[in-house]
């Protein structure tokens, strides 16, 4: 199961402990759920114990194949010493969690922003701040829809529970023989960090920087209103930020490690750009809520109309949209109505509808920023 590299034509899902640097493995491991097919954890092998990157997702499947793929190259779970997670989100908190519980000896790490997150998991609440943000963008169906939606409860401790330590700032940390700069990356959520081991060449990006598809922003919960409109601001002030390090060897939470992160991270950059071009292009022919603007563009790369995507990716897509209409509001490109409880756009007087451009042949290349 160990190997180099992965005969071509194979997926990166494939179970094992595949070596990517010396002394790094990357372990995809198993998710319930079939969007993103797996999550990565890397494991950080030296003299001092087993350092893992994310912890993957507290399921029976997971935990079997976390196991086989570290006997794989010698180790077991007991063995390792700390996980570093890059965010709250359960494909890569909760594992690290249940096996800390389970062997009592990993120190677990999260980012300290994620606390908010975390709290309203823990308090499984039944929180309704996605329903109403949802009801905000002018979509009431969508918003019944995911009120139906059961969002995953704390009840489980063996899941669910404080970290043994908080990351604030930026700041360097020795890790066995390698030195991590530790960077604050929020955006896809408020507490997100990524890990560089600059000698190596090597960026544990996370959910931040992702091979094959632009990461969700702003998906958590226990944001504050004003926080709920910040998240794309982050994202990009984010990507700037790693786009100031070297060019390092991408190694996300989902994909395949082939990818440098400078060239990825100008291609996230140029396709929110052309999505905020895209809204502005919308709202040229008249208001519109971000509910309304959703509908006219197109989703995934597939080139998804926004009814033919199921309830919950839906609701993900409006949300993301309204983020973009934030940001344009802010910038002093659209200026926003609330109606009815409802928020509504439209160009802010001094925008002349015709500077919107957004080239087209055969992709999507620029606009106006
Ligand atoms: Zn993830």
């Amino acid at each position: 199961m160990w190997r180099v590299n992965l005969p071509t034509g194979q997926s990166w899902t494939e179970p094992g402990a595949y070596r990517v640097a010396s002394g790094v493995h990357r372990i995809p491991l198993p998710l319930p759920t079939d969007g993103l097919r797996a999550v990565n954890v890397y494991l950080i092998e030296s003299d001092a114990g087993l350092t893992c990157i994310d912890g993957g997702w507290a399921i029976p499947e997971s935990r079997k194949r976390f196991e086989q793929a570290l006997r794989s190259v010698g180790h077991h779970p007991r063995d390792i010493t700390s996980f570093l997670v890059t965010h709250v989100h359960r494909d890569h908190y909760s594992q690290a969690i249940s096996l800390r519980n389970e062997f009592g000896r990993a120190v677990v790490a999260l980012g300290e922003r994620e606390r908010p997150a975390l709290q309203s998991v823990l308090d499984a609440d039944g929180s309704t701040e996605f329903v109403d943000r949802l009801r905000r963008c002018g979509a009431p169906a969508l918003a019944r829809q995911w009120a139906g939606i059961r969002m995953e409860g704390g009840r489980d401790p063996r899941k669910w529970d404080w970290p043994d330590r908080w990351f604030s700032g930026d700041f360097t940390m020795e890790v066995g023989g390698r030195t991590l700069r530790a960077v604050h990356t929020p955006g896809h959520t408020e507490g997100h960090y990524v890990f560089a081991d600059l000698e190596a060449g090597l960026l544990f990006s996370g959910d931040h920087v992702l091979p094959t598809i632009t990461p969700s922003v702003g998906f958590t919960a226990g944001l504050t209103a004003a926080a709920e409109r910040r998240p794309l601001a982050d994202f990009l002030g984010s990507l700037a930020k790693v786009r100031q390090l070297p060019d390092l060897k991408v190694l996300p939470a989902h994909g395949g490690t082939e990818q440098r992160s400078h060239e990825r991270v100008d291609e996230l950059m140029t396709h929110h750009d052309v999505r905020l071009g895209l809204c502005l292009q919308v709202l040229d022919a008249g208001p519109a809520t971000a509910a309304d603007v959703a509908a006219d563009l197109r989703w995934t790369r597939h080139q998804h109309r926004l009814k033919d995507l199921d309830p919950f990716n839906a609701g993900l897509a409006v949300m993301e949209t309204a983020l973009h209409l934030y940001l344009l509001e802010a910038r002093g490109h659209l200026e926003r109505s609330t109606l009815d409880g409802v928020e509504v756009y439209r160009l802010a007087t001094e925008v002349d509808g015709s500077d919107v451009r957004v080239e087209h042949d055969g992709r999507e290349l620029g606009c106006i920023r």
